[in-house]
């Protein structure tokens, strides 16, 4: 029996891809075995591969100006990558600080260049929101500006994104990439590890400008760890994640069937509506540590009255059939990652046991 999958990530996968990597598993096409077992340079694996391309460009209307790209390393690879390629010696780049992977961005760009803090809402050791504009000191001759558009651990988000002027935007997307429509021409470079929102762990989008990578790119970096080099080989350098990507098209299949972004963005927004709303409802059992306007709508994060009573709820709800509502270790409390795979009914059904359960120990 499948469970209600509420885990950060790797987290919950729409059953239709699941299923289709099923059937497929043994005799992929008609050609006598796995998707797995073929080359990457044959044309059945490659047309998986350029598919689940298109598929991007199209749902995301990615623009001819961006290269989309499959890489490996997670978002790791690219707190290094970023800074490897773009920042060169003499100049600096601007970082927002607005939680743990944030953070770690920026201290592996120490390790490579100059960074610059551009604001941080660090407070008691605790990130409980997002920046207003009026608080990012922006250096205007930055090599570019990173930020993190959704802090997967303290559960905000941006909601709108500063505007950088001529300097480019770099954003790790890692745990909120594809859960709603935006508009890509305004970054420089995206990246995002697939499995939150994409597929499963081993693949991580990165959607660039095509003028940075080719005019602007460091020389001095190995041949493995410049974008161009993928850019210029459609991310078939070396040997890329097959079956990853196999997977993160079949998701994409599925996001396109429901009807694309539009749809899958106005699911979330409700599903968000629904979860924050009682939340709000039984404020003084469900406190809320994030600001309002920062809330995530992909991590939505609350405290019990005592941890005992946290440790309750998610026993009771695995009873029920829910898993993976565990705080980060680092913040404790409840989480409650709601990609888009999780439907408005796994939440409404956690909210019914979020009811009853502050009635029965409120
Ligand atoms: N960025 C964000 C926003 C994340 O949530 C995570 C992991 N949860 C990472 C980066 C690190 O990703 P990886 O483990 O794929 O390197």
């Amino acid at each position: 029996m499948r469970v209600v999958n509420f885990n950060p990530g790797p987290a919950a996968l729409p059953v239709s891809a699941l299923e289709r990597a099923r059937d497929e598993m043994l005799d992929f096409m008609g050609t006598g075995m796995s998707v797995m077992e073929h080359s990457h340079r044959g044309k059945e694996f490659e047309a998986v591969h350029n598919e689940a391309i298109a598929l991007l460009r199209e749902l995301l209307g990615i623009p001819d100006s961006h290269y989309v790209m499959f890489l490996q390393g997670g978002g790791h690879l690219q707190f290094a990558m970023v800074p490897m390629n773009f920042l060169p010696a003499g100049k600096s780049a601007d970082y927002l600080l607005t939680g743990h992977w944030a953070k770690v961005a920026y201290e592996e760009a120490l390790n490579i260049g100059k960074a610059n803090v551009a604001a941080n809402t660090e407070q008691d050791k605790r990130f409980v929101r997002i920046p207003k504009a009026s608080e990012i000191k922006l250096d205007p001759s930055a090599a570019y500006v990173h930020l993190t558009s959704n802090n997967t651990i303290y559960g905000t988000q941006f909601h709108s994104f500063p505007d950088t002027g001529k300097v480019p935007l770099v954003a790790d997307m890692s745990s909120d990439f594809l859960w709603k429509k935006f508009d890509v021409s305004k970054f420089g470079l995206i990246y995002a590890g697939a499995q939150k929102n994409i597929g499963p762990s081993g693949v991580t989008v990165v959607v660039a400008r095509k003028d940075l990578v080719d005019g602007g790119e460091r020389k001095d970096v190995p041949k493995i760890l410049r974008y161009s080099t993928h850019a210029k080989n459609n991310s078939l350098y070396n040997t890329p994640p097959t079956f990853a990507i196999y997977m993160m098209r079949n998701v994409l299949q599925w996001v396109k069937a429901q009807g694309g972004l539009d749809a899958i963005g106005k699911a979330n927004d409700e599903k968000g509506k629904v979860l924050y709303g009682c939340m709000d409802k039984l404020a003084s059992f469900y406190r809320a540590p994030v600001e309002k306007e920062s809330r995530s709508y992909m991590n939505v994060v609350f405290r019990l009255p005592s941890e005992a009573l946290e440790e309750k709820f998610v026993a009771e709800a695995k009873k029920q059939n829910m898993v993976g509502l565990k705080g980060h270790r680092m913040v404790g409390g409840i989480r409650v990652s709601t990609y888009n795979a999780v439907s408005l009914d796994n939440v409404k059904q956690l909210v019914g046991f979020m009811e009853s359960f502050a009635k029965s120990n409120g």
